[in-house]
């Protein structure tokens, strides 16, 4: 899949995307990305690409025609392409929406500066608007780096061990299960002892309640969104009653 971001600071992409496994996926021709600087789509001696708001008021406006400009050139050739613009007024970003982009086949990304973009932008250019959460950041180059990672991590292959983008917090609607490993003993704290044990029913049986414990105790929404069976449904509210317990003590 192809990712194009937009951009003010393209510089900036290089201190995450060359490292790890998004560097991987790049090398592996899984994924590729292009970065493209704004002020190249604009005809103006000072390559400006913001503006003062109509109406007044404090701080600039990225410009439309830069943005159009630069939309349409990197999209002339696949029309189809998702253009999202990183917005703290657009949909939340989640594991969701990441895997739905990593069905895509090119996703462009708009990082907006200053105090946002012009509304004709969000109106007439963008086919969708996201947001990595409910603060706001002095551009949207981080959320799109967010968005390139947690993409990237569901590209069949991306991953060293394809198991793991499956069983990782929020597939299935449920948090990870805690994670251990050597040594088994570290000032007095314990491993599990199944995790010990060998026996990989128990260990899976053990893991499966870990992952319902840990998003009943942090994440209890997740669970009301998720379909179970009856057996898993009875196990869930004995781990209720557990921790409904361990409370009362
Ligand atoms: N005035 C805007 C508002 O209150 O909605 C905030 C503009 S913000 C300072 C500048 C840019 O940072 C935005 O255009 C957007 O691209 C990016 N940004 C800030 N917070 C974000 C978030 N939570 N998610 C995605 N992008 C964000």
């Amino acid at each position: 899949m192809r990712f194009d971001i937009i951009t003010i600071f393209p510089e900036i992409f290089s201190s995450v995307f060359d490292f790890g496994i998004v560097r991987r996926a790049v090398e592996a021709k899984l994924i590729e990305i292009n970065i493209h600087d704004l002020r190249d789509y604009t005809h103006d001696r000072h390559r400006q690409v913001d503006d003062r708001p109509f109406g007044g008021g404090a701080g600039m406006v990225m410009k439309p025609e830069p943005l159009f400009r630069a939309v349409e050139a990197v999209t002339s050739d696949s029309p189809d392409a998702s253009v999202a613009l990183l917005s703290p007024q657009g949909r939340l970003f989640d594991q969701d929406l990441a895997r739905e982009y990593s069905l895509k086949a090119r996703v462009v990304l708009i990082c907006g500066r200053y105090e946002g973009v012009d509304e004709r932008v969000v109106e007439h250019l963008i086919t969708d608007e996201v947001s990595v959460g409910d603060f706001v950041l002095s551009g949207g180059e981080i959320p799109a780096m967010v968005v390139v990672d947690a993409v990237t991590r569901l590209i069949p292959g991306a991953l060293g061990c394809e198991q793991s983008a499956e069983r990782e917090s929020f597939v299935g609607g449920l948090l990870d299960y805690p994670q251990y490993t050597r040594p088994a003993a570290y000032r007095g704290m314990n491993v599990p002892g199944v995790l010990l044990s060998g026996n990989h029913a128990e260990i899976e049986r053990w893991r499966w309640r870990k992952s319902i414990e840990q998003t009943l105790r942090r994440r209890p929404d997740l669970i009301t969104a998720r379909e179970l069976s009856a057996d898993q449904r009875q196990e869930m509210e004995e781990i209720l009653k557990d921790i409904d317990e361990e409370r009362a003590e």
